[in-house]
């Protein structure tokens, strides 16, 4: 072997194995971000959170200038953006399912890899994120993410050099499309499941633990502002007689509907703040609001309850469910605890029923 033949087999070993280095790392970069997505699915519950790391990880192993991520509507109608990377300022928020690229992606659940954008512009007269988007070079990768089967978004990469996403970043991103899906799922569910904790089951109100937290944060942040605070607690009159009369599955529905009835006469002054307190009383919190304007709304609620049609005593005509209210309502410099705010607007509701029942009493706590 002469040595010009020896030189050229030394070059294409370097040349091969240049290729083998470079695949190594390539395959080394894929596990890492494997493994970091993994990781972050399984340490992170906050869905804005967790996108954005999975992203900052995929951007470790394949380079690309534009990301986004669109999840569908419950009616599989319209598909929502919840991350975007590198798009023009003011992008629509949403594609309807069968438009654009990523509509098409969630229609068919099919993955879509453009290497030269100018063509795709040319060719389709079709867009990726917006109807009037100006077109650009570049290249797409767009993934159905699926969860069972079902398409439930759309996750896309751009480069903005044609042929910029190879078919291997393709492969990858399809590969770990199952656990953006996998992750996305979790923390909807730990979401949901959060938001559920945080309800009363029969009414459908906030619970009394998020009562105690909401009333000890409107405390603490009057102590800056000294604005009124307001607490309403209400007590259904002889409710355990309407129990026996008409029983207690008749008496679960009153405390549905009276749960609606509370909440509707409260959707203009607060939200957020009506609280089934237990059994058959309520509490409705009601910050910024002085004692003048908190009778105004506990009267409006009592008069609202006295006159509906419960559903469940509809046939008794002359029949009806009232309610008893006490209101306490601290003002200027007067710091009470909770504790001290709850015993008041008790003892105005004690005040009350002692004094009839259907009726609203008010108790000021002055400093
Ligand atoms: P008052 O006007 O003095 O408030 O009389 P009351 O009968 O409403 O008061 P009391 O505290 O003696 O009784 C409350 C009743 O509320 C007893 C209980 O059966 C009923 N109750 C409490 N929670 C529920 C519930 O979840 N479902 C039903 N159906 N009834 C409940
Ligand atoms: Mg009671
Ligand atoms: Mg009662």
């Amino acid at each position: 072997m002469d040595n010009e033949t020896l030189r050229k087999e030394l070059e294409q070993a370097q040349a091969d194995n240049t290729v083998l280095i470079n695949l190594l790392d390539k395959t080394n970069n894929q596990v890492f971000t494997f493994y970091h997505i993994s990781r972050t699915i399984a340490s992170t519950h906050d869905f804005p959170e967790m996108i954005n790391q999975i992203f900052a990880v995929i951007g470790k192993s394949i380079s690309f200038e534009r990301a986004s991520l669109y999840l569908l509507d419950e009616d599989r109608k319209v598909l929502h953006m919840q991350y975007s990377l590198g798009l023009p300022e003011g992008h629509p928020q949403t594609i309807n399912v069968g438009e654009g690229l990523p509509g098409r992606i969630a229609e068919h659940g099919e993955h879509s890899h453009i290497h030269d954008l100018s063509i795709f512009y040319d060719t389709f007269n079709d867009f990726i994120h917006s109807p009037g988007e100006t077109p650009h070079q570049g290249a797409y990768i767009g993934i159905a993410l699926k969860s069972k089967e079902s398409t439930i978004g759309v996750v896309g990469i751009e480069s903005s050099r044609t042929y910029g996403l190879t078919v291997d970043d393709m492969d990858f991103m399809a590969m770990i499309s199952h656990q953006i899906a996998a992750g996305i799922a979790k923390s909807h569910l730990f979401t949901k499941t959060e938001q559920l904790s945080r309800l009363d089951g029969l009414t459908g109100l906030f619970n009394r633990r998020i009562f105690q937290t909401t009333i000890e944060q409107e405390l603490q942040r009057r102590t800056r502002t000294h604005a009124p605070l307001s607490l309403i607690m209400l007590d259904i009159d002889h409710f355990k007689q309407f129990n026996d009369n008409f029983g207690h599955q008749a008496g679960d529905s009153v405390l549905q509907e009276l749960g609606h009835v509370i909440q509707e006469q409260c959707r203009h002054t607060t939200v957020d703040s009506c609280f089934r307190y237990g059994g058959e009383e309520f509490a409705i919190v009601l910050p910024g609001l002085d004692s003048t304007n908190a009778l105004r709304v506990a009267e409006r609620i009592r008069h609202a309850i006295a006159g509906h049609r419960f559903t469940v005593i509809k046939d008794h005509p002359g029949r009806s469910v009232t309610v008893s209210l006490g209101v306490a309502t601290t003002n200027g410099d007067c710091d009470p605890t909770s504790e001290q705010l709850i015993r008041q607007a008790d003892k105005a509701l004690y005040a009350s029923k002692q004094n009839g029942r259907n009726r609203v009493t008010l108790h000021e706590v002055t400093g």
